[in-house]
């Protein structure tokens, strides 16, 4: 079996911290790739998020330097929002061979109870948590928990920088920053 990391994300933009915790939790739990999976519109960030194939691209540009990241366009081909237990069921149908993580941060794990379907969905997959600064990591349900060294950033934290004319380098790949300059996202 394969052993595959999924990381959910809007990546509105992809940022350090996503990356920092992908590869942590790929060696902590030896898996053999980790596969980025950008959303499609998530309803509650529905009016301001950057449309699908830019954070696409972003999400390209962020993990070339990593020969065992790869990007997942599944949830961006579907209208709407996807739950996160109808994407797995199609990647899991799609890829029989692999067994799949999906790797969450702290600030996700607290509301993993309220998840669609949840109890099928640990059924289906393992989980993995990762630590955030701020917030505690508590949950009910098994989860793989990986402690890396918390980097305090945020794809919020990112684009307030970017409004405020602020540097994000260091915090975003230097290919992120040359995209999101390009094309003059998050300045208003
Ligand atoms: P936003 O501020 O727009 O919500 P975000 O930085 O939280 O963006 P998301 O795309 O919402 O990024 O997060 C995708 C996944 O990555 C979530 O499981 C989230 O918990 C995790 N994550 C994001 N940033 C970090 C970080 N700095 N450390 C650990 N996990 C993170
Ligand atoms: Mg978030």
């Amino acid at each position: 079996m394969k052993k595959v990391g999924i990381l959910g994300g809007t990546f509105d933009p992809p940022h350090n911290g996503h990356l920092l915790a992908a590869e942590q939790v790929r060696t902590a739990l030896q898996l053999d790739e980790i596969w980025f999976l950008p959303a499609g519109m998530p309803p509650h960030k529905k009016s301001t998020a950057t449309p699908a194939p830019m954070r696409l691209r972003m999400t390209e540009l962020a993990i070339q330097s990593n020969c065992h990241f790869k990007v997942n366009g599944i949830e961006l081909e579907r209208s709407g929002p996807s739950y996160t237990i109808d994407t797995m069921k199609e990647l899991k149908r799609n890829h029989p061979d692999s067994q799949f993580y999906f790797i969450i941060g702290a600030d996700m794990i607290a509301y993993l109870p309220k998840w669609h379907k949840i109890d099928e969905l640990s059924r289906l997959i393992e989980f993995a948590g990762v630590n955030r600064s701020g917030y505690s990591v508590e949950t009910v349900y098994p989860v793989h928990l990986v402690n890396i060294p918390a980097f305090d950033i945020s794809s919020t934290l990112v684009r307030k920088r970017i409004k405020e004319g602020m540097s994000v380098k260091y915090m975003v790949p230097d290919q992120v920053i040359q995209f999101i300059k390009e094309h003059q996202l998050y300045e208003s």
